[in-house]
Formats: structure tokens, C-alpha cells, sequence
């Protein structure tokens, strides 16, 4: 496929980790990407500055993707910079220090479902109106990073942040079924322990080796092979899924 073919993506969260690994492949597969990120200006600057390097095309775009106009505006500067919008990666996630749920308090439950849950819905939305043929689209893929934390439930950790996941996996599966005949494809991934930032996040920068025995393969996951999958479901050669 060729970017003509492709068209614009947005990947959420991508100034590091999974994001970046995702927009990065996304780009040399001929997509054209806008780097979502929060904060980290200078780490989604590099992101992009690595793309365009390769002979692709990248924007960097600052957006909270919990708040609903900064989700409007990213979409609208897509399709400004990079022209119809094709595919979302709903990447963009958050957790707080592990602890059990007795502990957490009504603040935490918010920043964590805010983040996860609206806005990933909000992004959605916004992918839905831009991709749907029943508007006038001509279709696409959206992706979700869910978590296999939504299965495990995540004990002693970060049983909400699981929840949040569990809120994705119920998503993709309605969101799919409502827009399939509008020419959009809605998956979701869940990775299980994937070497990213977002453990030291969670209190436990050494948590994938503790957990590390207890992965069959034996080794934590790299974002790029999380990516690959992503990569397929965005794809045509997923075009049944
Ligand atoms: P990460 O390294 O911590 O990266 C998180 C990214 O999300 C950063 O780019 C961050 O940008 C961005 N972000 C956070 N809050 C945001 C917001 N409100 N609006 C926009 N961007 C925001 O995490 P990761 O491990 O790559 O995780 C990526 C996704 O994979 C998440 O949804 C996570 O739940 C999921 N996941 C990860 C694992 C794992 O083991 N790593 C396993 C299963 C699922 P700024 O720094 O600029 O804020």
C-alpha cells in the first residue's frame, strides 16, 4: 500500500512506548501520522523528527485526549495537514501507583477512567464521523490498545486501571458491530507485559522482572512487536476481522 492508499492516522500517546513504536511503523508502512501526545513535547518532536528522517510524513499534535475539545481540534488539524483520516490507534493510556482498591480514592478513579475510557470514546467518535461512508466517509480502522489486565484484573496493583480495559473491550466489541457496515473495522489489542515506561509509572520500575518467570516465553514483550499486530489490523490483509 502507498500513503495515497493509506491516508491519515492519528496514534494517540506517541511520544513514547507503544505509540511511538506504532506511528513509527505506521509511517513506513505508508500511513500518514499525526503523533499524539500529552506532555512530553521534545520525546514526540523526536518521534516525528524519525519519521520524516525515513521519507515519511508526521505532524506532532498536543492534545489530552480526556478533553473533548482538544480531541475536536486534533482531528480537524488531520485532516487539515494530512487529509482525510483513515485509521486511529487509541493508544494514549494511564495508570497510578499500584495499590489495592480500598485504597483509591474517587480523584484517581476519575483520572484513570478519564484518560482510558472517555477518551477513547471521544476519539472514537471523532474517527467515526471522519471514516463513516453513512457521512459521506469512505472508511477505515480504528484500534484500541486494551490490556490483558482486563482479563487478569490486576490485584494488588491496579484493579482500575483493568477496569478501564475491561470498558475498552466492551467498546470495541459495540463499536464494531455498529459501524461495520459503514465501512469502518473496530479491534482492539491486549498485550500482556510489554517493556515500557509505563510500569515506573504504576511505582514498580523492575515489574517485568519480577514478573518475568511467569511468562512463557520468558521475556517481557518490546513495543515494536506490539506495533506489528497493530499494524495488521489496520491493515487490508485483516480486512475480515
Ligand atoms: P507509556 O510508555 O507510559 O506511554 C503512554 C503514552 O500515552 C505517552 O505517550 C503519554 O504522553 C500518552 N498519554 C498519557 N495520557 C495521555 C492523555 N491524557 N492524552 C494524550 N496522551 C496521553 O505507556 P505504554 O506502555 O506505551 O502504553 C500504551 C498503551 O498500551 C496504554 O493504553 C497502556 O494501557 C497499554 N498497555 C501497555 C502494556 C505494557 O505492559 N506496557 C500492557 C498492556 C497495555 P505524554 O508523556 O506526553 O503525556
Amino acid at each position: 500500500m502507498n500513503a495515497e492508499q493509506n491516508g491519515g492516522i492519528i496514534v494517540t500517546g506517541a511520544s513514547r512506548g507503544i505509540g511511538a513504536s506504532t506511528a513509527i511503523l505506521a509511517a513506513a508502512r505508508g500511513w500518514s501520522v499525526l503523533v499524539n501526545y500529552r506532555k512530553d513535547q521534545s520525546s514526540a518532536e523526536a518521534v516525528r523528527d524519525q519519521i520524516v528522517r525515513a521519507g515519511g510524513q508526521a505532524i506532532c499534535y498536543r492534545a489530552d485526549v480526556s478533553q473533548e475539545s482538544d480531541v475536536v481540534g486534533m482531528f480537524e488539524t488531520a485532516v487539515q495537514e494530512l487529509g482525510p483520516v483513515r485509521g486511529l490507534v487509541n493508544n494514549a493510556g494511564t495508570l497510578e501507583t499500584q495499590c489495592r482498591l480500598e485504597d483509591m480514592d474517587a480523584g484517581r478513579l476519575s483520572r484513570v477512567f478519564a484518560v482510558n475510557v472517555t477518551g477513547s470514546f471521544l476519539c472514537a467518535r471523532e474517527a467515526v464521523k471522519a471514516m463513516s461512508t453513512r457521512r459521506g466517509g469512505s472508511g477505515g480502522s480504528i484500534v484500541n490498545v486494551s490490556s490483558a489486565a482486563a482479563r487478569l484484573g490486576s490485584a494488588n496493583e491496579y484493579i482500575d486501571y483493568a477496569a478501564s480495559k475491561g470498558a475498552i473491550d466492551t467498546m470495541t466489541r459495540g463499536l464494531a458491530n455498529e459501524v461495520a457496515a459503514e465501512g469502518i473495522r473496530v479491534n482492539a489489542v491486549r498485550p500482556g507485559f510489554i517493556n515500557t515506561e509505563i510500569h515506573a509509572q504504576g511505582g514498580e520500575p523492575d515489574r517485568l522482572e519480577r514478573i518475568r518467570p511467569t511468562i512463557p516465553l520468558g521475556r517481557a514483550g518490546e513495543a515494536e512487536e506490539v506495533a506489528h499486530a497493530i499494524l495488521w489490523l489496520l491493515s487490508d490483509e485483516s480486512s475480515y476481522c
